[in-house]
């Protein structure tokens, strides 16, 4: 309703999803999609009772497949939606399993904006309290589409603190503001490097720009994630840091983000 107030008569909530939280990130390759899957198991474990889904809307580089180890098509229930595949709990939904693992992603743009329609619309989640949206990196048609169909609770923006991350991590949330969208905050990731020989500590991307781009967007810094060999092994191999090292200050760093979400 209060969508429908600001003027979007498009938007119409996800059937079943309670809150949606979007993952963004203005460059690829800078963790937004590590986030999004930490984030959602996240999520669950701070609060067993809540139902989490995860929807991977990076439909040109899919990696929640990879990410939580499910692959195969999905189902289809009596009313021709798409039952979501499950690993950790997580019911998840990617554009990754509904093409060839080789297959190139080269579609034009009515195609992008039909195959976001299939993942937002006919898919049978149930019921739960959050479906953390795994966007696609930058400014584009996806976006927009999403953004414009759906009402969304909050955007969750991952940057590095390099300085050309940052720049596109601010259009990014400039973007969100423009359509209306609360941006929850940044979160600084790969700031820190520390070697596991010596314990140096060596800031690869820069220290604190996210923290600083953070301050001149009036945003929280909801988490500050090291760059750490654990998170980049358990997400080669399927079982992100949350779930295979629960203990591990890099899964506690996570949890944090989804504790101030
Ligand atoms: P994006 O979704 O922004 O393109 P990804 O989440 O796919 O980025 O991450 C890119 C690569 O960096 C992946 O190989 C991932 O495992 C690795 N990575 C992400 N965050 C970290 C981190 N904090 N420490 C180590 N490796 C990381």
């Amino acid at each position: 309703r209060a969508h429908m107030a600001r003027g979007l008569p498009k938007q119409k909530p996800i059937a079943g999803v309670k809150e949606v939280i979007v993952v963004a990130s203005g460059k690829g390759g800078v963790g937004k999609s590590t986030t999004a899957v930490n984030l959602a198991l996240g999520l669950m474990a701070n609060d067993q009772s809540k139902a989490v889904g995860l929807l991977d809307a990076d439909v040109y580089g899919p990696s929640v497949p990879k990410l939580m180890n499910l692959r195969g098509n999905p189902e289809l229930t009596d009313n021709n939606l798409m039952r979501p595949l499950v690993n950790f709990g997580i019911p998840c939904m990617s554009m990754g399993f509904l093409v060839e693992d080789t297959a190139p992603i080269v579609w034009r743009g009515l195609m992008v904006m039909s195959a976001i329609e299939k993942l937002l619309r006919q898919v049978d989640w149930g019921f739960l309290d959050y479906l953390v949206i795994d966007m696609p990196p930058g400014t584009g048609d996806v976006q927009l589409s999403v953004t414009q169909n759906i009402p969304i609770a909050g955007a969750v923006i991952v940057s590095t603190p390099q300085d050309i991350a940052l720049l596109d991590a601010r259009r990014g949330a400039e973007m969100f503001r423009k359509v209306n969208v609360p941006v929850l905050g940044l979160v600084q990731n790969m700031s820190v490097f520390q070697c596991p020989q010596c314990n140096h500590q060596t800031h690869i991307f820069g220290t604190d720009g996210v923290k600083e781009l953070a301050r001149t967007l009036g945003v929280e810094v909801l988490g500050d994630i090291p760059l750490h060999l654990n998170i980049r092994e358990t997400s080669d191999m399927g079982r992100p840091v949350v779930v295979s090292s629960p203990q591990s200050p890099e899964a506690e760093a996570y949890r944090r983000v989804a504790t101030a979400v």
